[in-house]
């Protein structure tokens, strides 16, 4: 037999890619507005040419804002929302550290597995999936552990839906003598996330939920407390990239040197896309969601579709809706995306195969996204002969 040729077979033709058009209702990447693909289109410049420079001091303000923090130590790291969560992680748990982890979803498994590879003794406070975070256990946990030093746990579980209230788990870490590191990836923009207010110490967002970017950057914050502790460590961060220390050399105000070659079209496009942000108002973000939730409710309700998650823990940017028996989830999707252009997502985990999740973050949340997908899925389920 001869070794076939490296490289394309003969004959073999290319073309540039066009993706085809979507309607993102999954749990991220979200719709992404033209005005921020436009600015994510405009000439690369240097990561160091002032006016880029500029244009980052800008960016940190506008992330301020969508994180509610006047903490100075606020900037995108380069690399999806897992980066933001390790950043968090390998520069606060030191090898030996006990970290209290509160794994009700997806992402506070992955949060775990952080503290394990940093060398961190993890003591895990699990509830069911598509509940929220339980404050009693979690006290339990720090009077069994007066050794912790950490406590760390997922506002917005996109793997469930489910959200939980940060305040009053920060203030009881805080009781402790414990640092707070919070998930907001799919919170900013979508929920309330008040990281001075209810004094956050390390929290972690990313581009492509609520904030519309195409995904890729992972906004993070550090308060005083945060910073102090990083400072004070004794083993040095095992992370080079992420080592908070050399990423503030650039990042931070003043003398500004290079450390990686930053993403510069995509901060384009997250100083555009919290731009927008900011011009529609918190407040009014909130609002939208909370609004657009309402209606995809009623209007599933309607169709006989049940919700996971119970009322008052809902997250009105990611629907968690119930398979009903004898429905083939799976056509389901496919009937959404090849009739209606339409990508919702499926379970994760124990939950694969049993519910939709339907987003509605960011610009994606928009009314007539609401009417599209709830017909399209009255014409799959339909197609299906499920009556309801
Ligand atoms: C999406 C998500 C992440 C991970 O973000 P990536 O950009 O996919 O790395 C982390 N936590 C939560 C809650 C998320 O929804």
């Amino acid at each position: 037999m001869t070794k076939s040729a490296a490289g394309p077979a003969p004959g073999a033709t290319f073309s540039s890619f066009t993706p085809p058009a979507r309607i993102l209702m999954g749990p991220g990447p979200s719709d992404v507005h033209a005005r921020v693909l436009d600015a994510t289109a405009r000439p690369t410049i240097g990561h160091l040419d002032p006016a880029f420079v500029a244009m980052m001091d800008e960016l940190k303000e506008l992330l301020r804002y969508a994180f509610q923090t006047a903490n100075e130590v606020t900037f995108p790291v380069s690399g999806p929302g897992s980066v933001g969560m390790e950043t968090c992680f390998v520069n606060l748990v030191e090898p030996g550290d006990t970290v209290v982890v509160c794994r009700n979803g997806v992402f506070g498994a992955r949060m775990l597995e952080n503290v394990r590879r940093c060398g961190g003794v993890p003591v895990v406070v699990d509830d069911d999936w598509g509940t929220p975070v339980s404050v009693d256990k979690v006290e339990a946990a720090l009077r069994e552990h007066p050794e912790a030093s950490l406590v760390a746990f997922v506002q917005a579980e996109t793997s469930t839906g489910a959200h939980t209230d940060p305040a009053p788990l920060v203030a009881l870490a805080h009781a402790h003598d414990c640092l707070a590191i919070v998930d907001t990836v799919t919170a900013v923009g979508g929920v309330p996330v008040r990281v001075d207010e209810w004094e956050i110490d390390a929290v972690y967002s990313g581009t492509q939920k609520c904030l519309s970017c195409p995904p890729g950057l992972s906004p993070v914050s550090f308060n005083q407390r945060a910073v102090d502790r990083v400072k004070a460590r004794t083993a040095p961060c095992q992370s080079w990239f992420m080592d908070l220390g050399l990423q503030l050399g650039y990042w931070s105000s003043g003398a500004r040197t290079y450390h990686h070659t930053a993403p510069v079209n995509a901060l384009y496009g997250l100083h555009e896309a919290l731009l927008m942000l900011h011009e529609e108002g918190l407040e009014a973000a909130w609002e939208r969601h909370r609004r657009n939730h309402a209606a995809l409710a009623a209007g599933l309700g309607e169709l006989g579709l049940a919700l996971l998650v119970a009322e008052e823990y809902r997250l009105p940017q990611l629907n968690m809706v119930v398979v009903p028996d004898g429905v083939d989830e799976a056509a389901v999707r496919r009937h959404l995306l090849g009739e209606s252009g339409i990508e919702i997502g499926t379970g994760l985990g124990a939950l694969a195969g049993k519910v939709w999740r339907v987003g509605l973050m960011g610009y994606a949340s928009r009314e007539e996204n609401v009417t599209a997908c709830l017909e399209a899925l009255g014409s799959a389920l339909a197609a299906q002969g499920w009556k309801g």
